[in-house]
């Protein structure tokens, strides 16, 4: 286990690299009188015993309701838990979840209803949807164990999503904007591409020296962060751009989940649940496209016809419930 020191934060590398489903935990150690906190929890086992041993963690900060940002929860029982407005609903039921994660619109309420009653009584999901959580709000200068940090919002990877910005420290933690060659994800009904290139502009309007991703590429100075954060936001219209060419050439709409737009074939076979996440990429390219030129709108409505139960969740924001 890799453990990297920035000042009093100590950024604590989650198993397998970090990669998917596991992700990198901020230790931030307490000064003037506060104990330690964390940022997000999701490093596996070896990072949770690392930190039980060395620390006595009084808070939690979830900076986005991700299953591999949250799902070490249970091994802090004594913690408080803070989340935003956006998580809040949907990290205390279940159907929301189900609801922002896209398995309502691909599959219909049966299937996320036998997903809650296999999921809902076994860990992480029964200790996760029953603690009390506290709210922290969006870029508003709060303190995190003695420190200034700010929450900058940034949706688009999902609507929730933030970057926790410690000033003092010169560090933003850009983390799910993890810089890796997959590039952005943007693939739950929550997502939207617009806001993921929105947000991951406004990142470059924060004073910072480190860039803290919360995957395998790990930190970033300024320098660095500018030339991958350009190579990174570029896939997306490489994917769109792939996405009109396949349209071109008359792929059927039931075809283009299969020309990995997102994920290769070999990654699919291996993990076929990965095949919702393309489904859901490609409709919010679609979407996009759409938006640009009408066009496309056949094209969107017939891709979502075809591929989604409830194709009116494929878009689904708690904000506008
Ligand atoms: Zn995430």
């Amino acid at each position: 286990m890799k453990i990297e020191n920035i000042g009093d934060l100590e950024l604590i590398e989650g198993r397998r690299n970090s990669k998917v489903p596991y992700s990198t935990s901020i230790l931030v150690k307490g000064k003037n009188g506060k104990g330690d906190a964390l940022v997000d929890i999701g490093t596996g086992k070896e990072g949770y015993e690392y930190i039980n041993e060395n620390h006595d963690i009084q808070d939690i900060f979830i900076t986005h309701y991700h299953l591999d940002h949250v799902k070490g929860i249970p091994y802090f029982q004594n913690a408080n838990i803070y989340v935003n407005e956006i998580d809040e609903h949907k990290l205390n039921d279940m159907e929301v979840l189900g609801k922002a994660m896209g398995t309502y619109a691909l599959h219909g309420a049966s299937v996320v209803n036998q997903w809650i009653e296999h999921n809902k009584n076994s860990q992480p999901f029964a200790d996760i949807m029953k603690r009390d959580k506290n709210l922290y709000p969006y870029d508003q200068t709060i303190n995190v164990a003695g420190h200034d940090v700010q929450m900058l919002y940034a949706p688009g990877h999902c609507e929730s999503y933030c970057c926790p910005y410690f000033p003092d420290e010169g560090v933003l933690v850009v983390g799910d904007y993890d810089l890796t060659s997959f590039g952005p994800w943007y693939n739950n009904a929550d997502s939207d591409i617009d806001a993921f290139i929105t947000s991951g502009e406004m990142t470059l309007n924060v004073d910072a020296d480190y860039y803290v991703t919360f995957h395998h590429k790990g930190t970033f100075t300024r320098k660095e962060y500018e030339v991958a954060l350009e190579r990174y936001l570029a896939i997306i219209e490489e994917r769109e751009r792939k996405i009109i060419q396949l349209l071109k050439e008359g792929t059927a709409i039931e075809d283009l989940i299969h020309r990995e737009v997102f994920y290769m074939k070999r990654n699919l076979e291996m993990a076929p649940l990965l095949l919702e996440f393309e489904i859901m990429g490609v409709a919010k390219h679609l979407k996009r496209l759409a938006k640009q030129n009408n066009y496309y709108e056949d094209h969107y409505q017939s891709f979502l016809d075809h591929h989604f139960a409830e194709p009116a969740y494929s878009d689904y924001f708690v904000q506008n419930e």
